[in-house]
């Protein structure tokens, strides 16, 4: 069975020669660096749970490919039933982690180069298909670490890739060789790269004519010359390498570990190229992962939220708060926002349809709602806890002076709470919410998947607003009504075409 074990995966990294980035510094070894361990525990976890009996139906599938069991996390949606098993998936891992979890993006970066290099060879006679499923199978076959890479850093915001002052500024093409391309540039906020195995290169906007370099799709090692991540800050991220309870999530990360990767020329053979100047499949290619991506946050927030509303709940125990109704109420506001949010998940995969190639697409509509409510729900959920926390998350000591004999007494004493409890339960418990719900918590739950505005401009595309006003204007002056019933006529239909606008 293709399922690697998560000492299996961590030996795999350390075996690759990833040339990162941390702090500034150049690093040995990824798997040995305190930044990155929690990152990489944490995707350990999910090759943990795929080999937990209790978990096989969620973990992992069946390949279409193979028929052999495989990772979820390396699937192809093979129908409603497997969408809706990838949200459950996510809250699990959501759950046992209350962090990101870095895999899902390489997942829905695989089933959107698979639909679409579909497309592409139907509409061009291609035969990108059959080159990435020969791909696929090598990545459910190693049950691989795929991190998938889209945004580019997009230099002036008012200006396309083409019209750039600095054309890498969009990854590219910049030399077409008889066995593969040469690919420049950087893709930003990388969840997961940096302990990846390989990199999925996609674009990361619709293009235009003249924009045909522009156009790449390709699969890197992650370990590729020519391939360099530059690690990303966190909120509080030296705190991971101290000992104690300041730590806050003390075994995984608290996003996705995300870098900056710089493709410095990087070449790429031929057999791992998937869209090479098919300008007119970008766009479809960008929404498809997109779609999919947005609808995971009701899963993967959803499980984070649990932990963290059960870290917030247990601190009203702490505090001697949890019998009053108002907290009470706080509570299930959190637990009602965050259900919401996944069951509009679970609602966009059960309204899944089947796209050419015979995968499953969740409802457009509902994915790009899920991840709207993400951008607030997780700050009001935060709020909530902060309410019901109290100030003290922001002004608590730390850990060491609770260890210091000259004022161990007075912290111990002024901190306690309910005697029940001992009061570095507290101080632990505090720190994980102060963590949980920083800077970066909320910014990679605003802008995760595509900032807000852009699902606004989805669900705008996808309302049907015309159908809503010929609906208003059928009930409103519609004539339809059953034979005899008693109904009063309360206004005359217009004279003019107006009820057609
Ligand atoms: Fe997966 Fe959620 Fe992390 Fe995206 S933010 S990679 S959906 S865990």
């Amino acid at each position: 069975m293709p399922l690697k074990t998560p000492l299996e995966y961590v030996e795999s990294l350390k075996a690759m020669k990833i040339r990162a980035y941390v702090g500034g510094e150049l690093v040995d070894n990824v798997v040995d660096h305190p930044s990155v361990a929690p990152h990489i525990n944490t995707v350990a976890k999910t090759y943990e749970l795929a080999h937990d009996p209790r978990h096989l139906d969620v973990m992992t599938a069946v390949s279409h490919l193979s028929g052999e069991r495989i990772h979820r996390y390396t699937h192809i949606f093979q129908s409603v039933d497997d969408l809706v098993k990838k949200i459950q998936m996510l809250r699990l891992l959501g759950q046992v982690t209350g962090t990101c979890f870095q895999r899902c993006v390489g997942l829905d970066a695989l089933n959107a180069m698979y639909a679409v290099s579909f497309e592409v060879d139907a509409d061009k006679g291609t035969d990108y298909h059959a080159r990435f499923n020969d791909y696929l199978a090598y990545v459910q076959r190693e049950d691989l670490m795929l991190a998938g890479a889209m945004t580019d850093p997009k230099g002036h915001r008012a200006k396309k890739p083409s019209e750039q002052d600095d054309p890498d500024q969009f990854v590219r093409v910049v030399e077409q060789r008889p066995d593969g391309v040469v690919i420049r540039g950087a893709k930003l906020h990388n969840t997961g790269g940096i302990n990846s195995h390989e990199i999925l290169v996609l674009p990361g906007t619709g293009l235009v004519a003249g924009e045909e370099q522009y156009a790449i799709a390709c699969a890197v090692p992650a370990d590729a010359e020519g391939v360099v991540f530059i690690f990303g800050r966190q909120s509080n991220d030296t705190r991971k390498l101290e000992e104690g309870c300041d730590i806050g999530n003390t075994r995984f990360g608290v996003v996705g570990g995300e870098a900056m990767v710089v493709f410095d020329d990087v070449f790429v053979p031929t057999e791992r190229v998937f869209l090479n100047g098919e300008i007119e499949h970008c766009a479809t290619l960008v929404n498809y992962f997109a779609t999919w991506h947005r609808a995971n946050y009701g899963g993967c927030k959803g499980g984070n939220a649990d932990v963290l509303i059960g870290a917030t709940a247990k601190m009203t125990r702490i505090l001697g708060t949890d019998r009053n109704a108002i907290v009470k109420d706080k509570l299930v506001e959190m637990i009602h926002r965050n259900e919401t949010t996944y069951a509009s998940a679970i609602g966009s995969s059960a309204l899944g349809y089947e796209l050419p190639c015979g995968s499953f697409m969740v409802d457009p509509m509902l994915a790009n709602t899920v991840k709207q409510n993400i951008t607030r729900n997780v700050y009001e959920i935060g709020r909530l806890s902060h309410d019901l926390a109290g100030g003290f998350l922001a002004t608590m000591p730390d850990s060491k002076s609770f260890e210091n004999p000259d004022i161990a007494d007075w912290v111990r004493k002024y901190y306690g709470a309910n005697p029940e409890y001992d009061v570095m339960e507290r101080i632990r418990f505090g720190r994980y919410i102060e963590n949980m719900t920083s800077v970066t918590t909320m910014v990679e739950a605003m802008h995760g998947a595509g900032s807000p505005q852009a699902q606004r401009i989805s669900m705008l595309s996808q309302a049907a607003i015309e159908d809503k006003i010929r609906l208003a204007n059928e009930v409103i002056y519609g004539t339809d009504d059953v034979p005899g019933l008693p109904l009063p006529l309360t206004s005359p239909a217009p004279t003019n075409d107006d009820k057609t606008k």
